[in-house]
């Protein structure tokens, strides 16, 4: 296969090295189920112990309040619902219009079931109004989810102080953080956070593994059921390999995570200061300061997004665009809408989003292409001369 050169981070990582050394074991001959008797089968059990334990060290939390899921989506499925169906009488609950759609599709599906939801909107730099935040949380409110990180715009919402201003109002916070672990230093033990989701595929760990951080004492109620596992909060025969893998992942994130955020958040400033400056009409969304050290989020006027990708994918650039592609017609985010981007720049947008494995040769390199690309389309643009 011709060089990939991978600037799409944000939509997964490549599995490291060592992570993936880790888990190889428990797909060859370590495959027992550690809830049975014989000692073959019991005898993995404690890599899950060490894994919880490599995870609680990285978000600052103890290891007895992480459950293992399938990843981001069931996570945030799991608290949402789950604490709805641990408080029924409470009937409200309180989001925002930039959540990922495992989070909003979630909510709405919980309105048409008859829960009253609140969806809060953004300004232009993707940050929610914290007063409006406060006036919204009422005794009826069960569960306020936000996320920590966007994963369009990389914008970081200030979850210490939401989860202080839900804390004091007596409703539960969840917050996705799945695209702020192994990115943010967090420390869960310090914070008003309930509940936090996160994905092993958005850290150097492979997909199909997440975790729910539960806080102790929080009132939910387990979402899949059946077996015992996870001390009966998220029944299934546990993916070994996977919770493993992501211990692995979890430790060698806390040790890099400096890096990440120096050498990782310099690359990214150079890519994204220079695509500012020699491609005309281009722009940031979201706010420049408040921002995950590796996302940047472009748009160009006039011109769609996925032809900059379909242009990129030539020289085998892997980057995104925010835009989703629906029966024939090319619809800007709902992100980009709710943050006010106009229309004819909405549709142009590109995500750029790195990693450690990133070098400043790539950066050059799609430095180097991007405003050839950009001035080709312009030209070809039915709406600019
Ligand atoms: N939440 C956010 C913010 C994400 O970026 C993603 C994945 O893109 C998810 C949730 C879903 O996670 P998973 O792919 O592990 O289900």
């Amino acid at each position: 296969m011709a060089k990939v050169i991978y600037f799409d981070n944000n939509a997964t990582t490549r599995v490291a090295d060592e992570v993936l050394e880790a888990m190889l074991p428990f797909l060859k001959d370590l495959y027992g189920n550690p809830s049975s008797m014989h000692t073959f089968g019991g005898q993995v059990e404690k890599y899950i112990r060490r894994s919880r334990e490599q995870i609680a060290i990285l978000i600052g939390c103890d290891s007895s309040e992480i459950i293992f899921t399938s990843g981001g989506t069931e996570s945030d499925n799991a608290a949402i619902k789950g604490v709805l169906a641990a408080l029924p009488e409470k009937r409200k609950i309180i989001t925002t219009r930039v959540e990922h759609p495992a989070v909003l599709a979630t909510c709405r599906q919980m309105q048409a079931a008859g829960y009253r939801l609140v969806e809060l909107g953004v300004d232009r730099d993707g940050q929610i109004d914290l007063e409006e935040l406060e006036s919204e949380v009422d005794d009826d409110t069960a569960i306020v989810t936000i996320m920590y990180a966007n994963n369009e715009t990389g914008v970081i919402f200030p979850i210490d102080k939401i989860a202080e201003i839900v804390r004091a109002k007596g409703a539960v916070f969840h917050t996705d953080a799945v695209q702020a672990v192994g990115k943010l230093a967090l420390n869960l033990d310090k914070s008003n956070i309930d509940l936090l989701s996160l994905s092993g595929h958005k850290l150097h760990a492979p997909k199909g593994i997440g975790v729910l951080y539960v806080k102790k004492g929080t009132r939910i109620s387990p979402f899949i059921i059946g077996g015992h596992q996870e001390k009966s909060r998220r029944a299934g025969t546990e993916n070994i390999a996977g919770i493993v893998a992501l211990g692995e992942a979890a430790e060698l994130a806390a040790k890099t995570i400096d890096r990440e955020n120096t050498k990782v958040k310099k690359l990214r400033d150079k890519l994204e200061d220079s695509i500012l400056e020699t491609c005309r009409g281009a722009m940031l969304n979201g706010g420049k300061i408040n921002r995950l050290p590796n996302t940047a989020n472009i748009s160009f006027e006039f011109i769609e997004g996925e032809a900059i990708l379909l242009s990129l994918d030539q020289f085998g650039i892997c980057a995104s665009s925010g835009s989703a592609c629906t029966s024939g017609s090319l619809e800007p985010s709902h992100v980009m809408r709710a943050m006010g981007v106009p229309f004819t720049a909405a549709h142009g947008s590109v995500r750029f989003s790195l990693s450690r494995y990133n070098t400043e040769q790539e950066v050059d390199f799609v430095i180097e292409k991007m405003p050839q690309i950009v001035s080709r389309l312009r030209e070809l643009s039915p709406f600019v001369k």
